[in-house]
C-alpha cells in the first residue's frame, strides 16, 4: 500500500479495523493487479522491441530487394530503348505479329513503308495489317500465298512486289516459335529502278523514247516467227527524212533534235497500236506494220505517214517544211529473214529519194540490182579517189564581148574545173551519176578538197609560165555544209601561194535555199577574200530575186536546158534574155553555159550575154590540152567567128 495510503488510514479512527483489513486487502490486490500489469507491460515492451527488430531486419532485406528490382527493371529499360533504337535505325522494316494476331512490335521504317502513323496501326491486328498491305500490293495473290508459307512453325517466304505507292518491296517473312509471325520488309525502288533505266537505255533511244534498232530487230524476230505460224503478211517501212542534214547541219543540234521529237510525234499518231515505230539512225525511222492482209493498207498508211510529216513545223520561230523518203519490204515476198527485209526496204527507199523524194517506193527485184551496182560504183570510187584515178578537165569560158580592157571579144575568160573519173575500157562515169554517190558515201568532203588541190595546183602552174588563167570549181551542196570549209578553201589557196583571183567557186540555187543565213556569211567570207563566186545552172531552181539582190554573187550561169532549145523555143529566148538583162541590173557577169551551135551563140550575143561555155566553144580538155587556150592569139582568131577546135 502507498506510504500516504496507510499514513491517511492510520490518521483515521473511524475505521474499523475490518474495514482497514479489508482496505488492506483490495489495495495488496491493487498491488499485485500492479505488478502484475508491469510484468505484462515489461513482456509486452520486450516482444514488441523482437517484433520492431524482426521487421526492420525484413524491412531492410525488402529495400535491399527494391533496390535490385529497380536496378533490373533499369537494365531492362535500357536494353529495350537499345533494342527499339537498333530496330528503329535499321532501313529494314519489321513487324512481329503474336500468334495470337496481336500486334507485338514494328519499327519506323515499317511504318515509312506502308506510309502509316505510330495512331492508325495503334490497336490494330495483324489480320487487319495484313488487309491494308493487300490494299497497296499490286500480287494480292502472292501475299497471300507468303502469308500461307509460314503458318507452319520455321516456315519462311521471300518475295517481291510492287507497291501502289510506287515502291518496290522485298519482303521476308517467318515464323519463329516464341516471337510469332515476323515480316521484313526492303525498299528496292532505286535498284529497280536503275535496272528499269538500264535496260530502257538497251531498248529506246535517248531522244525520242521510241524503240531503237536493239528492240526493233526483237519485234522483227517475233514478227517472222508470228507470220509464219498464221501465214500473215508483215510490212517493213524504211522512212528517211529528206533535208534533215541540212537543218541539222546549218541550224544546230539543238534545232535538229526538237525537229525529231516532233516528228516521232507525229509518227507514233500514225500508227496502230500494234505496229511499232523504231528510230534506227539519226534521221532514219522503220516502221513495221504487222498483219497486213492487203497491200493498199500499207499504200494508205505510207500516204498517211507522209501527209502528216508534210504539215509545217514550227520550231524556235521558224518553220520547217520536212519531207520523207519511205521504202517498203513485205514479209514474205520481199524477204523471209529480218536481214533481207532490212536491206530491201533500204534499197526502196533510196529509190524512193531518187525519184524526187517525199515519196515511198516499194521494193523490186530490179532495185536489188540497181543498189548492187551502186554498192560496187561506191566501191571503186572509193578506189578511185585512193589511187588517184581521178582527174580534172577544164573547160574554157569564153568573152563574148569585151568584158574589160584585158578580157576583149574572143579572149580566154577563164575555165571551169570538170571531174573526171576514167573508166577501164576509155570514156569516162558522168560526174553527174557519182557526185551524188560520193555525196551519200560521205566522201564529198575528201573528193572536194582533192578537186581544190589539183585546181589550185594547175593554177600555180600556168601562173608561173605567165599566165594568169582563172579556174572555177564546183561546190557540192553537201560539201557547202560542212564546217568551215570555206576557210579551208581560203587557207589552201594562201598555202599554194597563188593570188585568190585565180580560182572561183560554182554554187547552185538549191544549196542556197537550205540555209541563207549561212550561205550569206560564207559568201560574204569568199568576197572578202577575193575569190570570184558564180551562180551555177540558174533558172533551174527557185530563182528568187530576193538573194540575187542581197548576196555576193558575181556572175550567173544561164541553164543550159534554156540555151539548148534557143534557136526553135521563143520561151526559152524569152527566158535566156529577162535573165540576161536582170543580171545586168544587178551589176553581175551573165555566162550562157552550153552552147552547141552558131545560133545559140549569136542569140546571146545579140542579147548582150558576157560569156560564153559549150562544145561550140570548146569540150572540157585535160590540163595539156587546155594550155593551148592560153595563147590569146589563138583564142581571138577561133572564138565568135569560128568555135575553138579542142578535141
Ligand atoms: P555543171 O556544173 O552544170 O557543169 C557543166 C556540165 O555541162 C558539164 O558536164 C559539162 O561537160 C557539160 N557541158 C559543157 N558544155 C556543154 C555543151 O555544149 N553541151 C552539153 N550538153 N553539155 C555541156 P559534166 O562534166 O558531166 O558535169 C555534170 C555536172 O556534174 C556538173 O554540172 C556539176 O554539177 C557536176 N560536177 C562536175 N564536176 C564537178 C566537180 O568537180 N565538183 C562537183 N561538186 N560537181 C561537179
Ligand atoms: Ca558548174
Ligand atoms: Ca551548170
Amino acid at each position: 500500500m502507498h506510504p500516504r495510503l496507510k499514513q491517511q488510514l492510520d490518521q483515521s479512527p473511524q475505521i474499523s479495523d475490518e474495514t482497514r483489513a479489508a482496505i488492506a486487502d483490495f489495495i495488496a490486490a491493487v498491488n499485485t493487479t500492479y505488478q502484475e500489469h508491469d510484468n505484462a507491460k515489461q513482456e509486452l515492451t520486450s516482444s514488441l522491441e523482437q517484433s520492431a527488430r524482426t521487421l526492420m531486419d525484413r524491412n531492410a532485406v525488402l529495400t535491399r530487394n527494391l533496390e535490385a528490382q529497380r536496378e533490373s527493371q533499369q537494365r531492362l529499360s535500357h536494353s529495350y530503348d537499345v533494342l527499339n533504337a537498333t530496330l528503329n535505325s535499321s532501313n529494314e522494316g519489321v513487324l512481329v505479329i503474336g500468334k495470337d494476331d496481336a500486334l507485338i512490335a514494328y519499327n519506323e521504317r515499317y511504318l515509312d513503308l506502308l506510309d502509316l502513323t505510330p495512331d492508325q496501326i495503334s490497336g490494330l491486328t495483324g489480320t487487319e495489317l495484313f488487309k491494308y498491305s493487300c490494299s497497296l500490293s499490286t500480287d494480292v495473290d502472292k501475299l497471300r500465298a507468303q502469308l500461307k508459307d509460314i503458318r507452319e512453325p520455321g516456315g519462311s517466304s521471300f518475295e517481291e512486289y510492287r507497291f501502289l505507292n510506287g515502291r518496290w518491296l522485298e519482303i521476308y517473312a517467318r515464323h519463329h516459335e516464341t516471337a510469332g509471325y515476323i515480316w521484313m520488309m526492303r525498299d528496292i525502288t532505286e535498284v529497280r529502278e536503275k535496272e528499269a533505266t538500264i535496260s530502257f537505255q538497251a531498248y529506246h533511244d535517248s531522244l525520242t523514247g521510241l524503240p531503237n534498232r536493239v528492240q526493233l530487230q526483237q519485234k522483227l524476230a517475233d514478227a517472222i516467227v508470228e507470220a509464219k505460224k498464221s501465214h500473215k503478211r508483215f510490212a517493213l517501212c524504211y522512212l528517211d527524212l529528206d533535208g534533215f542534214k541540212t537543218i541539222n547541219d546549218s541550224l544546230g543540234h539543238s534545232t535538229g533534235d526538237k525537229l525529231l521529237i516532233e516528228v516521232s510525234k507525229r509518227l507514233s499518231e500514225v500508227i496502230r497500236p500494234e505496229d511499232t515505230l523504231a528510230r534506227v539512225g539519226g534521221d532514219e525511222f522503220i516502221v513495221l506494220l504487222n498483219h497486213i492482209d492487203h497491200h493498199d493498207e500499207v499504200l494508205q498508211l505510207a500516204e498517211t505517214l507522209l501527209l502528216k510529216l508534210y504539215d509545217p513545223i514550227r520550231l524556235d520561230n521558224r518553220e520547217f517544211v520536212i519531207g520523207a523518203s519511205i521504202g517498203i519490204a513485205l514479209y514474205p515476198t520481199d524477204g523471209e529473214e529480218a536481214g533481207i527485209l532490212m536491206r530491201n526496204a533500204d534499197i526502196a527507199m533510196y529509190r524512193a529519194k531518187a525519184n524526187g523524194k517525199n515519196c515511198f517506193h516499194f521494193f523490186t527485184p530490179s532495185l536489188e540490182r540497181i543498189a548492187v551496182q551502186r554498192m560496187s560504183l561506191e566501191t571503186s570510187l572509193r578506189r578511185a579517189l585512193e589511187s588517184n584515178q581521178l582527174e580534172l578537165y577544164y573547160q574554157p569560158k569564153v568573152c563574148m564581148r569585151d568584158v574589160s580592157d584585158s578580157l576583149r571579144t574572143g579572149h580566154l575568160h577563164s575555165f571551169e574545173a570538170l571531174l573526171r573519173w576514167p573508166k577501164a575500157n576509155g570514156g569516162f562515169v558522168s560526174p553527174e551519176s557519182f557526185i551524188h554517190i560520193a555525196e551519200d558515201a560521205g566522201m564529198i568532203g575528201r573528193i572536194g578538197f582533192w578537186i581544190l588541190e589539183q585546181a589550185c595546183l594547175q593554177a600555180r602552174d600556168w601562173y608561173q609560165k605567165g599566165y594568169h588563167a582563172n579556174i572555177s570549181i564546183n561546190i557540192s551542196p553537201r560539201q557547202f555544209l560542212i564546217p568551215n570549209f570555206h576557210q579551208e578553201i581560203v587557207r589552201t589557196i594562201h598555202e599554194m601561194n597563188i593570188p585568190p583571183s585565180l580560182i572561183s567557186i560554182e554554187i547552185t540555187e538549191s544549196l542556197l535555199m537550205q540555209d541563207l543565213t549561212h550561205a550569206r556569211h560564207v559568201l560574204e567570207y569568199f568576197r572578202e577574200h577575193g575569190i570570184f563566186i558564180y551562180l551555177d545552172d540558174f533558172g533551174t531552181g527557185f530563182s528568187s530575186l530576193n538573194y540575187l539582190k542581197t548576196l555576193p554573187i558575181d556572175s550567173i550561169k544561164i541553164d543550159r536546158t534554156f540555151v539548148k532549145d534557143l534557136s526553135s523555143s521563143t520561151a526559152d529566148q524569152a527566158i535566156a534574155a529577162s535573165i540576161i538583162s536582170l543580171g545586168k541590173n544587178l551589176d553581175m557577169l551573165i555566162v550562157a553555159e552550153g552552147i552547141e551551135t552558131a545560133e545559140q551563140a549569136d542569140f546571146l550575143i545579140r542579147n548582150g550575154c558576157d560569156l560564153a561555155q559549150g562544145f561550140y566553144y570548146g569540150h572540157p580538155v585535160c590540163a595539156e590540152q587546155a594550155e593551148q587556150y592560153l595563147h590569146p592569139d589563138d583564142i581571138l582568131h577561133h572564138a565568135i567567128a569560128k568555135p575553138f577546135s579542142a578535141e
